[in-house]
């Protein structure tokens, strides 16, 4: 089988083969474009290399001759001759573009013979042994792993020692002096001469390519992309073209439209009199590619139409290397251009106005998650980064503030108007206040889908975990990286997109949703064959929801109502009853608050659909902590004995006793807590029915959709539909006033699933929890998986996923297909959604769509990546 081929040979098409850059060499050679000429020897070829024991085998090198022999024949040069020398470029190159991971040789076949006939040939001797010494570097360095410090330490001396700054003030002569110092420094390193043989030098080069696709960094580079290992390097073998002969000469790199912004404007960097990687090295400062027009003007007029047929032609943005030999243009490299979210969605977009792309086909090419990026205020790229540490980067988003260790300090400064940023070793449920109080979080334990970062995503809000470098002494509050030490209210800024933590204030550039965006997801929307909705719990999320363009609220937890700092004295109240009376009286005083709340959320989302779930957690999560209690309860004992305060801490820990369970999770929560206390649920309903009615004057018809959470047994289910009924009819009757109202459920136990034909028929709506369906179908506790085993279980692969991030299709998605299967069986017209973190991730998005669900639903920073991944799935 063949292992090396001609530029004329291959295609686009090849890339597995010939890796990015040779086949984009090939393409460009067939369709006519000036490229140098050259061959490519394949990644077959590297994978024989390693199985024959890190060789090339004779077969190989032979064909790697005789393909040089054509390129001789081409240029008309031969490689080592005394008269007409041929240089060539050897470039690694794999399948997947793996930047700066494998490195380059460039001007190969120079010896102490060839420098003379190149410097006869172009009457340049300066030229050429700059050339000569440039390549002793490269190839000393890439190829015999000599480190590039002994030879630009040497130049450096030399340039001192002549009072030169810049490297065009030395002389051939200078040159010439350096060319024989590098050649005794590689001799003291290898303790043999430099290879004079260009043949020789050749083959040790194509050796070196193929040795650092096993090299550290580009292994790492491979592990941190998933880029399989099996798939090999390719190397190129091109001929030189030089762009620092003179004047008329030079290199650079451009884009075809701008990387950051994605503005249609030819976008780059040329330097004159210069070699490869100048531009890139930074040891002179490049100029803007507009320069090029009036330093050569035709040569920029013959680029710009290249790169205008290049973009035509591979229907994507190009990154383009060139090169201007006296005058004359060579294109050396192209691929498709890296580029910021801001980008990627101004060129999807404009390159499918233009004609270029389809609208689909514009959909496909951003990712959902980058999406991310553009909601959020983040830091100028500008900025000096005095960059503390680093964590993961848990929720995007950057901000300063001042550092709080605990939550109720957070709320004080927040009172007072501060910027504060939450340090803990983790959060707990506990720390809600003090996480919205805050302008970010960070945590030194936890991972990604940790306590901290899902409520911070779930508000937009930065946050960063596991940072495991941060040493967090919370009594004293000082956190430590190193020797460095933050104190208490220090300020410092963090950028949740990244994970960096920087010391003191950095400038930071506001979000702003462009046209583009808008476009981009106004087509998402025309594609989608799934809804997308958000989970808010307040009017200010539902506003946010609605902007980015949700279509009705899936998830509204009362229970956040619950816990703001101004119902907790009316909540514990309630719970502290001892009779039903007692309960009723505290609702009662609780009834309008509650429907004040349900009046906001209405009165944003009008006419969409609303899903309000009813009371959720075990009452006990409202009550104070019961360690704390007992410490309190123990000094008061002490010290005031017969304070009426200590009596009410008492009966308060009684009551904390009485209502602590082993396994809360599992436990008197959901419509457990509904069927005990039906009083709880009614009140909750009277709410809702009454701020319909509120709307209902203001002309406002709203939609809400009342759902009981945690059923199991369809007569929970039937119960409490009988009991939102009955309030309906009563609140809804006396007032005289149409509301449409539907009543569901959640399947999120396993049993719900299993008899979801039951269950339909008191339900008009399904939405699966998959959180708590996760949890109890896999049997683990969220909160313990993540903190202790599932790390591990990722690492080993145990799991190829965390289940509470991507849903595990296999299991718990049997659950849900069956869930809506059955549902469905009886009662066709059953909506179904998902409300679970799931509803924002593009793999589980997939899946709903798969799985014929009506909705998905996500917090509201995370709609718009859901808009857009429910249109790629649908595609
Ligand atoms: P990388 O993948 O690191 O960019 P390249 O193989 O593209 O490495 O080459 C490094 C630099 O050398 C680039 O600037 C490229 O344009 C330049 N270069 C490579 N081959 C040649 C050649 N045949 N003639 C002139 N310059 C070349
Ligand atoms: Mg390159
Ligand atoms: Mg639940």
């Amino acid at each position: 089988q063949k292992r090396v081929y001609m530029f004329d040979e291959g295609h686009k098409g090849m890339r597995q083969r010939l890796g990015g850059k040779g086949a984009n060499l090939a393409e460009m050679t067939q369709i006519g474009l000036p490229v140098p000429y050259g061959f490519t020897v394949t990644t077959d070829a590297c994978h024989d290399y390693y199985e024959d024991g890190k060789q090339l085998s004779s077969t190989i090198k032979e064909e790697i001759i005789q393909s040089l022999r054509k390129l001789e024949e081409s240029t008309n040069k031969q490689l080592g001759d005394k008269e007409k020398p041929l240089f060539v470029s050897v470039r690694s190159g794999s399948v997947v573009s793996m930047p700066g991971m494998m490195d380059t040789v460039l001007n190969l076949g120079m010896n102490d013979e060839t420098v003379e006939a190149q410097k006869a040939l172009t009457g340049n001797g300066r030229f050429a042994y700059d050339s000569y010494r440039r390549f002793i570097q490269m190839f000393s360095n890439v190829v015999l792993g000599i480190d590039m410090y002994f030879f630009e330490s040497h130049l450096d001396e030399i340039k001192e020692e002549k009072g030169y700054v810049n490297d065009p003030e030395m002389t051939e002569a200078d040159w010439k002096e350096v060319v024989a110092s590098y050649q005794e420094i590689v001799e003291k390193h290898t303790r043999q001469p430099f290879p004079q043989d260009p043949i020789e030098q050749l083959m040790l080069a194509v050796n070196a390519v193929f040795d650092s696709w096993n090299n550290k960094r580009a292994i790492i580079y491979r592990n941190l992309n998933k880029i399989p290992d099996s798939y090999g390097t390719a190397v190129n073998i091109q001929s030189m073209v030089f762009g620092n002969t003179g004047d008329d000469s030079g290199t650079g790199v451009a884009f075809t439209r701008n990387p950051s912004t994605g503005e249609n404007l030819l976008y780059g960097e040329f330097l004159l009199n210069a070699q490869g990687e100048d531009v890139v090295a930074g040891i002179r400062t490049p100029q803007p590619i507009a320069q090029l027009e009036s330093a050569m003007p035709e040569v920029y007029k013959q680029f710009v139409d290249v790169s205008l047929l290049l973009e035509k032609h591979y229907r994507d943005m190009q990154d383009i290397e060139f090169t201007v030999e006296q005058g004359k243009l060579y294109i050396l490299q192209t691929r498709n251009g890296k580029r910021t979210a801001a980008s990627a969605v101004r060129v999807a977009v404009e390159m499918a106005q233009a004609g270029i792309l389809t609208k689909k086909e514009a959909l496909l090419r951003v990712e959902p998650e980058q999406l991310n990026q553009l909601l959020h205020r983040r830091i100028d790229d500008n900025a000096e980064l005095n960059q503390l540490t680093k964590g993961l980067p848990a929720s995007p988003g950057a901000a300063t503030g001042k550092v709080v260790f605990d939550s109720e300090e957070a709320q004080e400064f927040y009172a007072r108007g501060e910027k504060v940023i939450l340090i803990r070793p983790e959060t707990t449920p506990d720390d809600i206040q003090g996480i919205i109080a805050a302008e970010a979080v960070v945590t030194s334990r936890g991972g990604m889908t940790s306590h901290a970062a899902v409520v911070a995503r779930g508000m937009g809000k930065p946050c960063i975990c596991g940072v495991e470098s941060l040493k967090i002494d919370t009594p004293a509050k000082t956190f430590k990286v190193g020797d460095i030490e933050v104190r208490h209210l220090d300020t410092i800024t963090i950028d949740g997109g990244t994970g960096a933590i920087m010391l003191g204030e950095v400038p930071m550039i506001e979000p702003k949703i462009s046209e583009q965006f808008n476009q981009l997801l106004q087509w998402a929307d025309e594609e989608k064959a799934i809804e997308v909705r958000a989970n808010a719990d307040n009017p200010e999320d539902s506003s946010k929801a609605l902007e980015l363009g949700a279509k009705g609220v899936g998830l509204c937890r009362t229970e956040h109502m619950f816990m703001q700092p101004d119902r907790q004295k009316l909540v514990k109240e309630m719970i502290l009853s001892s009779t039903v009376e007692d309960r009723k009286e505290a609702l009662e005083k609780l009834l309008p608050i509650q429907q004040e709340d349900f009046e906001g959320i209405f009165g944003v989302m009008r006419e969409l659909p609303v899903t309000v779930r009813l009371l959720d957690p075990p009452l006990h999560e409202f009550l104070p902590d019961k360690e704390e209690l007992i410490v309190e309860v123990t000094t008061l004992r002490l010290t005031e004995p017969q304070s009426e305060e200590l009596k009410e801490k008492e009966f308060l820990l009684k009551k904390v006793n009485e209502l602590a369970e082993v396994n809360p999770m599992l436990g008197h929560r959901g419509c457990r807590l509904g069927l005990i206390h039906p009083e709880i649920y009614a009140m909750q309903a009277e709410a809702i029915f009454n701020a319909a009615i509120t709307l209902h004057k203001k002309g406002i018809q709203v939609k809400p959709e009342i759902m009981i959470p945690l059923v199991g047994h369809s007569n929970e289910l039937k119960i409490m539909r009988q009991l939102v009924i009955e309030t309906a009819e009563k609140v809804l009757g006396a007032a005289n006033v149409k509301v449409e109202y539907t009543i569901g459920t959640m399947i999120e136990v396993p049993r719900a699933a299993l008899t979801a034909d039951q269950i339909a028929y008191e339900a008009d709506f399904f939405s699966f929890g998959t959180n708590d369906l996760t949890q109890t179908t896999f049997g683990y506790s969220r909160d313990d998986a993540e903190g202790k085993f599932l790390q591990s279980y990722l690492e080993d692969r145990i799991l190829p996923e965390n289940p509470f991030r991507v849903l595990d299709n296999e299991g718990v998605g049997q659950l849900v297909e069956m869930g809506v299967k059955k549902g469905r069986a009886v009662k066709p017209s059953l909506k179904t959604g998902i409300c679970g973190e799931h509803g924002g991730e593009e793999n589980s998005i997939e899946f709903c769509l798969k799985t014929g669900l009506d909705y998905v639903s996500c917090s509201p920073y995370r709609v718009p990546l859901a808009r857009l991944a429910a249109a790629q799935a649908t595609i």
